[in-house]
């Protein structure tokens, strides 16, 4: 997935060995890239994106599970968030190989631009298969993969007892019980701010994942302008508003990965009308030139108290 993990634990129950248990999550690990990522030519999306037949192709429950989310959340954000944006994605230089970091011409962007539709990949549950109707669809599951990676070593340490614990894949997070200090669990929202870390606010949670999307990380700057690796579909370039990122949390990793890819690609406006209507739990941070303002959806003030401000 291109990025690190850390999984914390609190109070091994007795008869686990952690050397055990740390084998057989790089083995799911190991597993779940080879079936979504991008960046392996031969996992099992990779074959997937190179055939190009608009017929039905079986594939793996765990493909399926994560492109049925993925098309929910593409029927919720009317299309902002699309997983079939993989052409303009590697087209801006952020897929797997990275061919540039310049401005594409409007005609590579409008040929790739018409390879990107939601509506033309098709889920079928029974047994698990995809389809295409447009050849050369080309899928890219990175804004929810790491989401669904997060829950499923979740589900394998509760499947052996572990109750406190905290899993981090790229900064997609999902907890449960208490850490060290036999206290909650302290999640640190970042301020969004490029080559440097520092923390906006800090949450005490007990259970449930958090996952965070930002246009500060990955991106190139031409002309003084920022190009980031967030695709809108419909237009084909980068977000262009000031909503620098936002933060989601949900009962699972690859709901509030997906959603918080989905509200930024929407914008400060759009995106924020779609968690209140949807009851997401979501922390918006955006750029002013007085620093970043901040908004928090009804949803998000009924379930949490923010705690300490850096500023
Ligand atoms: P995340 O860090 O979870 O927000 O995911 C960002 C990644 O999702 C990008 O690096 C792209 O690979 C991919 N992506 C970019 N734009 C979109 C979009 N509109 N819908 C779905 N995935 C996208
Ligand atoms: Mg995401």
């Amino acid at each position: 997935m291109g990025t690190g993990y850390s999984i914390k634990i609190v109070g091994l129950p007795a008869g686990i060995d952690s050397k055990a248990l740390e084998h057989s999550i790089i083995k799911l690990l190991v597993n779940i890239n080879s079936v979504m990522s991008t960046y392996q030519q031969d996992s099992e999306l990779s074959r997937f994106n190179r055939n190009h037949s608009t017929q039905w192709v079986a594939v793996s429950s765990a493909l399926a599970t994560v492109v049925t989310e993925a098309q929910k959340i593409s029927q919720l954000s009317q299309g902002a968030f699309d997983v079939t944006v993989g052409s303009l994605v590697n087209l801006w230089g952020f897929g797997p190989v990275h061919l540039t970091s310049e401005i594409p011409s409007l005609h590579q962007i409008e040929q790739a631009k018409e390879q990107v539709n939601f509506n033309l990949l098709k889920i079928r549950s029974l047994p698990p298969a995809l389809k295409k109707e447009r050849g050369d669809l080309y899928v890219d599951l990175s804004a929810i993969a790491k989401g669904y990676g997060v829950d499923q070593v979740a589900t394998l340490l509760e499947s052996q007892g572990i109750n406190n614990y905290l899993v981090d894949i790229g900064g997609e997070e999902r907890l449960k019980g208490y850490g060290p200090k036999g206290t909650a669990w302290r999640v640190a929202i970042e301020q969004p701010l490029a080559g440097e870390r520092k923390v906006a606010h800090i949450l005490d949670l007990t259970v449930g994942a958090v996952a965070t999307s930002g246009d500060y990380r990955n991106y190139f700057d031409q002309n003084g302008k920022r190009y980031s690796h967030i695709i809108n579909p419909s237009t084909g370039w980068p977000i262009t508003h000031n909503l620098a990122s936002v933060t989601v949390f949900s009962a699972t990793a690859m709901e509030a990965d997906g959603l918080a890819t989905a509200i930024l690609v929407l914008g400060p406006e759009q995106g924020f009308q779609l968690a209140e209507r949807e009851q997401i739990a979501a922390l918006l941070l955006i750029k002013t030139p007085a620093g970043f303002r901040e908004e928090v959806t009804t949803h998000f003030m009924s379930n949490f108290l923010l705690g300490k401000s850096a500023e």
